[in-house]
């Protein structure tokens, strides 16, 4: 079972968050701050991260940059997850090192379609 680690401040959107994954069939960790997120991927073999953009003490593309520097850490894949409709703040995250973004509020459809692009679980037509 792949893991997956949800990074949002708000825990009514973890919770939503983990509602789908699980269903899709991840093991699921969850961080409220890019801070948190990091011990979390320092300790957990982490697959893949659903990662929010704003968020108090440290935010997600500080912890995108972090991650992405850190060369000691296996490198999952990372989701941006912004509800800004705004290209060059995306732009920013992909360079930074996020290999999606979904927009806010998503759904579990949309959540199992990038996972499927990024390659971390199958498509079931592939
Ligand atoms: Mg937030």
């Amino acid at each position: 079972m792949k893991t997956i680690l949800l990074v949002d401040d708000s825990r009514a959107v973890r919770l939503a968050g983990r509602r789908m994954v699980s269903s899709i069939g991840f093991s699921v960790l969850e961080a409220e701050n890019g801070e948190e997120a990091l011990k979390m991927v320092r300790e957990h073999d982490v697959d893949v991260i659903l990662l929010d953009w704003n968020m108090p003490i440290m935010d997600g593309l500080e912890f995108l940059k972090a991650l992405r520097a850190a060369e000691d850490l296996e490198q999952p894949t990372v989701v941006m997850c912004t509800t800004e409709n705004d290209m060059s703040r995306i732009m920013q995250a992909m360079q930074s090192g996020a290999d999606e973004y979904i927009m806010k509020p998503f759904t579990e459809e949309i959540v199992r379609g990038k996972l499927e692009e990024t390659g971390v679980i199958e498509s079931p037509d592939a």
